[in-house]
């Protein structure tokens, strides 16, 4: 696919702050009443003034510089004028010249299996407009309302380079831009809304267009692919693909047209007179030593601490709280041993039932690890507790692997059962000498039967194997 050609705008609310951009009004407005958590400067009411944020400006730096980008010495806000519903103002104060944060990249495992890094072009501040709740499709809706709550959310923008190929790598670019702002601590991703892309794409040698306002990285790659074949199409019958905006329609997973594409100019911007020009250069040394480890640096560390395989290094540090869980696991137990479990066995079973790794404890993980080391249990006995878990149909491990009668055979018994079933059942012996493997794996089947499954089948079958050619 390398004649595609995708560039993205990620809008990033900082919502972990508690106010919002340019005012006192709190951020936490999920679960309100539309058009509660306003205020005149909010609304823009005239006469009213803005008073910046000082957290979400040093919020911004934080971002910029996980994002390997330099950070300008002075920068200022702009006003993006516009007229829309959601913008009581008339204009958006945004960031335009002179931008908060300039040429980072963030490193991503490419289509090809190789690791490249993806250039940022900038990131920079701005506040976020109200929210238009449509009675319908976008192109149909009779009627829509407007919920001022967002209005004046911290927002910062991302933009990137146009390095990205195709619509997976840009699922896997948005994936890890999530890990890092999660690992800062700037940003919960569960709220609804809080990272909308803008993904502009080409055919090599085509125009572009752009896809506005989608959320969600499931509707950006299906977005990205419907765009793909429809300019791929228009190719193909040789018509021009136009510079245009389109608009994602989730639910019948198609892009329509909305507008032709609008040029900066068009938005008149100049200097927002009500806020100075912050001169930010003496604070990035401050903020840079406070950086937490992010998950590169993390990756590499647990596999050199740990020893542990890039690959579960890798899904281990993928969200930063199954980076913590499993290293208050691995304190307490193999952590070798706990990464395989994580990594390929626990995950999966909160995939498949849609939770967080929030629920699971630690405490038990580490119990079952340990368990396995002292082979207490078979694997399947593991995974047995972890599911029983899950579910909440037991309390703890030790009270699963008992009330489950999980725990494993010991090796006395066996040992006896292989002798018993090996006896009982001459028939089988002599037709695996005479060459059936089968016959084997029906001896192993007795002895399984006899120890209730709490002998692990390898054992078993290396044990049957012995003892039969012994005799
Ligand atoms: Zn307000």
């Amino acid at each position: 696919m390398e004649d595609v050609i995708i560039g993205l705008e990620i809008h990033v609310q900082l919502n972990k702050l508690n106010s919002k951009m340019f005012c006192g009004c709190s951020t936490d407005y999920h679960d309100s009443e539309p058009n509660t958590h306003t205020c005149p400067i909010c609304l823009g009411l005239p006469g009213s003034l803005p008073v910046l944020n000082k957290k979400a400006v040093e919020y911004g730096i934080k971002v910029g510089l996980a994002l390997n980008c330099t950070i300008e010495e002075e920068t200022l806000f702009y006003r993006k004028n516009y007229y829309y519903p959601d913008l009581p103002k008339g204009f958006q104060i945004s960031q335009y010249d002179f931008p908060l944060a300039t040429k980072g990249y963030i490193m991503i495992l490419g289509d090809d299996g190789a690791e490249r890094n993806i250039r940022i072009n900038r990131a920079h501040m701005e506040e976020d407009p109200g929210r238009l709740v449509h009675a319908g499709t976008i192109d149909k809706a009779k009627y829509t309302m407007v919920d001022y709550n967002r209005c004046g959310m911290p927002l910062l923008e991302v933009v990137t380079e146009p390095d990205l190929c195709s619509p997976k790598e840009a699922r896997v670019f948005l994936d890890k831009l999530k890990s890092i702002l999660e690992y800062l601590d700037v940003f919960d991703g569960s709220q609804e809304g809080s990272m909308r892309v803008d993904a502009n794409i080409s055919l090599k040698g085509g125009d572009r267009t752009e896809v506005k306002n989608i959320s969600g990285f499931k509707g950006v790659e299906k977005a990205l692919s419907y765009e793909i074949t429809r300019q791929k199409n228009m190719q193909r019958r040789n018509i021009k693909v136009v510079q245009e905006t389109r608009h994602f329609d989730e639910i019948r997973n198609i892009t329509v047209s909305i507008r032709s594409k609008v040029g900066a100019h068009d938005y008149r911007y100049f200097p927002e007179c009500d806020l100075v020009t912050m001169r930010i250069a003496s604070w990035v040394p401050a903020i840079r030593d406070a950086l937490p480890e992010l998950p590169d640096s993390k990756r590499e560390r647990f596999v050199k601490e740990y020893g542990l395989a890039d690959d579960h290094a890798k899904s281990l540090t993928s969200e930063i709280k199954v980076a913590n869980f499993y290293e208050a696991v691995a304190a307490k137990a193999s952590p070798k041993l706990a990464a395989v479990w994580i990594a390929d066995v626990l995950k999966g079973e909160l995939n498949y039932r849609d939770l967080g790794i929030e629920s699971f404890q630690a405490e038990h993980m580490a119990e079952i690890v340990n368990m396995l080391e002292a082979a207490k249990i078979t694997e399947d006995g593991a995974v047995e507790v972890i599911r029983t878990l899950l579910d909440k149909k037991g309390e703890s491990p030790a009270e699963i692997v008992a009330s489950k009668g999980l725990g494993k055979a010991e090796d006395d018994a066996v040992k006896k059962a292989v002798r018993e079933a090996v006896a009982e059942n001459a028939a089988a012996v002599a037709d695996y000498r005479a060459g059936s493997e089968r016959a084997l794996n029906f001896i192993v089947g007795q002895v399984m039967k006899k120890t209730r499954g709490k002998a692990s089948p390898g054992e078993v079958h290396a044990l049957v194997k012995a003892e039969v050619d012994k005799a």
